[in-house]
């Protein structure tokens, strides 16, 4: 059957696209019952013509909007030119991607992925090879340093090194490189610290752990312990980056530049997988022809992307955007009064909202938000992570903020009632 694009009337019931869904794919994810069939900016529809405001962004993949205008004009235009010649060759699209997005960073150089678990590998791999060959450690001996609740992605060596049993339960054996040590406390860290250890890898704001922030002053403080002890300072920014924090990168908030820099989600524009590891300059030396590769990495497509992704960041100031409405969703939100929540924290528009589990699940929170047109998605069983794209207005923000509070008051009648 022909589907035109005319052909705007459903063609199949809500129930019966989940069912497919449901036969067909892996059931790896427990998604909203909700079928999305468009989406323009902050907004998507489903199936059934419903409205919703996006407060999840892909988790933080869409922070430009969804099909942003020039993020789609980008992509069009090189899809004239051309599409993937691999790295075998040189482009003049992969250079300038290169060039702006050290230069936003202030680190040296470049490597780019798709995906942002490839994007972490190739730190974990740049790491190790650093270690052995300018650092010195003895031959299969490098450990990396992570942190207690981080997320890094899904392959076999990341999540060998979860402290989540449902990320890692027989998915072994694992390699046992890596070491986990409590987030946000330096003084774990200069105790970890071996002669065999030759980075300290973590995210400098924690998405999947629930929107943790670290105390003031720890990531400087770490700094200062990796480069008295010749460690590796590698941030995982591919959540927390971008400006979604308030600042175009969350270590901005407190240093200069990180030894390495991992980056993914919105660096695609919403629309592209396109990751990066960046590093100081004699980190990245140690990969030379042969060592590292990624068939679709850095492509043409990728690059013009990516470098229009970060050309919005800066023309639409939306690190500027994200900690001024940022701070005025979370001042709202701490004005509802209710007891569903227990705490609520946050930087720019990147907010994990905690409910007592007693009173109701984040689940559920979310199941009610979805009916009143507001998406988002719980993190663990009781945080609900607010997300949304970067480009939204205040006037959005008071809607979305109104739902909330109805949704908690009708939470919170069925709780007295009980
Ligand atoms: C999403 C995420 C990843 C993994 O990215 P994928 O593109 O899903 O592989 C890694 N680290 C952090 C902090 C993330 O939020």
């Amino acid at each position: 059957m022909q589907q035109n694009k005319e052909n705007q009337g459903k063609i199949m019931d809500t129930k019966d696209y989940i069912e497919r869904e449901n036969k067909y794919l892996a059931q790896n994810y427990h998604p909203l019952p909700v079928v999305l069939t468009k989406a323009e900016g902050v907004w998507v529809w489903d199936n059934d013509g419903n409205k919703y405001l996006d407060f999840l962004s892909a988790y933080s993949a869409v922070s430009a909007g969804h099909l942003n205008a020039r993020i789609k004009k980008a992509m069009i235009d090189q899809l004239e030119d051309m599409d993937v010649p691999s790295r075998a060759f040189y482009t003049d699209k992969l250079g300038a991607f290169a060039e702006k997005l050290c230069q936003v960073t202030g680190m040296d150089k470049m490597l780019p992925m798709n995906t942002g678990a490839e994007a972490v590998e190739t730190a974990i791999k740049a790491a190790r090879r650093w270690g052995y060959e300018v650092k010195g450690i003895a031959e299969d001996q490098a450990k990396i340093l992570v942190v207690d609740g981080n997320f890094h992605g899904r392959t076999t060596t990341i999540v060998g090194f979860s402290s989540d049993p449902a990320y890692k339960k027989n998915f072994g054996p694992y390699d046992g490189g890596f070491d986990i040590i409590p987030y946000g406390d330096a003084d774990a860290l200069e105790q970890a610290i071996t002669p065999d250890t030759c980075a300290f890898m973590f995210e400098t704001m924690q998405g999947e752990g629930g929107i943790i922030i670290p105390p003031k002053g720890y990531l400087k403080k770490v700094q200062e312990i990796c480069r008295k002890h010749n460690v590796l300072l590698i941030l995982d920014e591919i959540q927390c980056g971008m400006a979604r924090t308030g600042k175009d990168f969350a270590f901005q908030h407190e240093i200069d530049k990180p030894d390495g820099l991992i980056l993914g989600k919105a660096l695609g524009g919403g629309i592209y997988p396109v990751s990066a590891f960046l590093a100081r300059k004699d980190v990245m030396d140690i990969f030379v022809p042969g060592t590292h590769g990624s068939t679709f990495g850095g492509n043409p497509i990728a690059a013009a992307i990516g470098l229009e992704a970060l050309n919005i960041m800066e023309d639409d100031k939306l690190a500027e955007r994200s900690a001024e409405l940022g701070a005025y969703l979370k001042d709202q939100l701490e004005d509802i009064n209710t007891d569903c929540i227990t705490e609520i924290r946050g930087a720019g528009l990147w907010i994990g909202v905690d409910i007592d589990p007693d009173v109701v699940s984040a689940r559920e929170v979310c199941e009610r938000l979805q009916h009143k047109g507001l998406l988002c998605k719980e993190t663990h069983e009781t945080v609900v992570r607010f997300a949304p794209p970067l480009t939204i207005t205040k006037e959005d923000i008071d809607w979305a903020i109104s739902q909330v509070r109805e949704v908690l008051s009708d939470i919170a009648d069925r709780h007295e009632a009980a």
